[in-house]
């Protein structure tokens, strides 16, 4: 049976909806292990169903061979354009004959705020945190992504597509 169209739904809840989708709120919690890339590229809209990441852009690109790792760091321009964020990608692969591709399994960073409160202790749970995380990286966050869903925020979803993009991570 089809819900009724006359209810209204007051314009406070509706917001308090999109902010918090009821899918985040409840069932599960999601298992630990690492996770690659593309896993957390798709959580990403698990997690973040209303980002607006379209006007974003990579302002700086660098990379570091370390062998079995490959560390990406790059800067990502805020929503704003004002500001920027520092964005890290980590991909790891098992031998020198293997690519980085969006199957490698990897570390993630963002200096934003976002990642910091929605994702950088699942991403720490899940050993997906790139670098040495913070004391208040290491508490859990109960409101936003109570699932703990591990995941990326915007701007290093924006740099993973700039490396699929221009070839430095292969789509497959
Ligand atoms: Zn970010």
């Amino acid at each position: 049976m089809p819900f009724a169209k006359s209810i209204t739904i007051p314009t406070s809840i509706q917001t308090a909806t999109k902010q918090i989708p009821f899918s985040q709120t409840s069932g599960p919690i999601y298992p630990q292990g690492k996770r690659t890339l593309l896993s957390l590229v798709k959580n990403f809209r698990k997690v973040f169903p209303n980002s607006d990441f379209k006007n974003l852009k990579i302002l700086q690109s660098s990379e570091k061979d370390y062998g079995l790792n490959k560390l990406f760091l790059g800067v990502c321009q805020a929503k704003d354009g004002k500001h920027s964020y520092k964005v890290a990608i980590s991909a790891h692969r098992k031998s020198q004959k293997e690519h980085y591709s969006i199957m490698s399994y990897c570390e993630v960073r963002c200096s934003c705020p976002a990642f910091h409160y929605w994702t950088a202790y699942p991403d720490v749970r899940n050993k997906n945190f790139y670098g040495r995380p913070s004391a208040w990286n290491k508490v859990r966050n109960r409101v936003k992504n109570p699932r703990l869903v591990p995941s990326i925020c915007k701007h290093v979803f924006t740099y993973a597509s700039y490396l699929i993009q221009f070839g430095y991570i292969a789509k497959r």
